[in-house]
């Protein structure tokens, strides 16, 4: 007995996006979630703004994707930023553009996405069930036929798994739909945390804890080896850091971070000096201001919730007039301000992250049409496909156009059978 053209497990994103297309095109939705409420990480996104999209090129987007960028390539083809900005328009979501040709509704409240989905959804009559986590498949003579969820069993023609991703579980994402792809025969990428938070040895941190940074940079060094350098904002946590770069740190070296790699950041708070400059213009701080105390000195050259914990690491005794500081003082200084030595301890946990790295192993996936290799009735979108990227409404178009392309693929399927 088949109910339903189409029964999609998870009211994240993806799933109601994928709902709303796949009921307005006219097929027998239902949308299962295991919350009492849709869209509930889909709320807090963007700080509660909703980061819908990037106004930035495909090539450009593909820069902010790990490897795996190439399996975008179709489905932006058929839906990118204009259809999903147009998209958004014929639902009623204005959208503004903002730093970064960052995308968001104009009310500014993500709620009013969540709410413009969930409402073109029961609008085309399709179906939503609350407090009904499923719990697994159910087959019949090899082929997917239905689900068993809390509430019942509900049979349907194609299934699309939107279970999300592991990171911030309160929301609903606590990663069971890898468990359901694994237990059909998916292979699933581990998943591990990613747009995090980075826990740094030594009590560091915690004394600047709270103290933001802006223009400096992070270089990221392995076994000794430099790696890749990032600019731009940062901020010290009790545990680390934090802030823009360090998420993006946390992304591209999501693996290395997760198994502990033998791995430091230097954080460089003059970028825009080299060396030598640094050291001339500290010279002459110092040469012209007399009988001036250092930690006065400084603030000119440093926040001053830092001055003192500089001086503190590098022994240099605050009262010290700056006509007297030697050469070997100003070289201490200058090389901490060029390269304040920061150790990996460890990732923040996965439930801490924006985004999980791994998933469903996109060799299992059809890319043109977000279909299993295994089921010819299975299709996924969003964040459970090992797809991430970094932040900058980049997550949330990959999980639109995902779903995008999954419905268009069902209805393909009904049309030819
Ligand atoms: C704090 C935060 C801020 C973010 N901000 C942005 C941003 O501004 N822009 C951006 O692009 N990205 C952002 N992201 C990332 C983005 O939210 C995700 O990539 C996106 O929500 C993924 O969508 P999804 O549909 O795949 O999964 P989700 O949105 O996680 O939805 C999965 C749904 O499946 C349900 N579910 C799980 N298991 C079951 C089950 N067994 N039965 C039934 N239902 C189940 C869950 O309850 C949930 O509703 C942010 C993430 C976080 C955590």
């Amino acid at each position: 007995m088949k109910n339903y053209d189409l029964i999609i497990i998870g009211a994240g994103a993806s799933g109601l996006f994928a709902a709303g297309h796949a009921s307005s095109k006219g097929l027998k939705v239902l949308l299962i979630e295991k919350m009492n409420r849709v869209g509930i990480k889909l709320s807090i996104t963007g700080k509660g703004r909703c980061n819908i999209c990037n106004t930035a090129s495909q090539d450009e987007f593909y820069k902010h994707v790990g490897k795996n960028y190439r399996f975008l390539k179709y489905t932006f083809s058929k839906f990118y930023n204009n259809e999903l900005l147009e998209y958004f328009a014929n639902i009623g979501i204005k959208t503004v553009v903002e730093r970064g040709g960052r995308v968001f509704p104009e009310s500014q409240k993500a709620t009013d996405v969540v709410n413009s989905l969930k409402k073109n959804i029961l609008k085309n009559k399709g179906e939503i069930s609350y407090l009904n986590p499923v719990k697994n498949f159910i087959l019949k003579d090899g082929e997917i036929v239905g689900i068993e969820a809390k509430l019942g069993k509900y049979y349907g023609e194609n299934f699309l798994l939107c279970t999300g991703g592991k990171s911030y579980p309160l929301t609903g994402s606590t990663g069971d739909g890898y468990i359901f792809a694994k237990t059909l025969g998916h292979k699933i990428i581990p998943p591990i945390p990613a747009l995090n938070a980075i826990e740094i040895e030594g009590n560091l941190p915690k004394k600047l804890q709270g103290l933001s940074l802006k223009n400096v940079s992070i270089s990221v060094w392995i076994n000794n080896k430099k790696k890749k350098d990032y600019f731009g904002e940062m901020i010290f946590t009790h545990f680390g850091i934090s802030g823009p770069i360090v998420l993006t740190i946390s992304k591209e070296f999501s693996h290395e971070i997760y198994s502990k790699e033998n791995m430091y950041f230097l954080l460089d708070l003059k970028p825009a000096l080299d060396d030598k400059t640094l050291d001339k213009r500290l010279l002459r701080e110092f040469e012209s201001s007399g009988k001036k105390k250092v930690k006065s000195i400084l603030k000119s050259l440093l926040p001053s919730k830092m001055i003192n914990v500089v001086l503190a690491e590098i022994g240099l005794d605050a009262e010290k007039p700056g006509n007297q500081i030697n050469s070997s003082e100003r070289k201490s200084l200058k090389k901490w301000l060029k390269g304040i030595k920061l150790s990996l301890k460890s990732a923040r946990p996965i439930s801490e992250a924006i985004i999980t790295s791994g998933g469903i192993s996109l060799k299992d996936v059809v890319s043109t049409q977000m279909k299993s290799k295994l089921y010819d009735n299975l299709f996924f979108a969003g964040e459970i496909l090992d797809l991430d990227a970094d932040t900058g409404g980049y997550n949330l178009q990959i999980a639109f156009s995902t779903a995008f392309v999954a419905v268009e693929s069902i209805l393909e399927n009904k049309k030819s059978n």
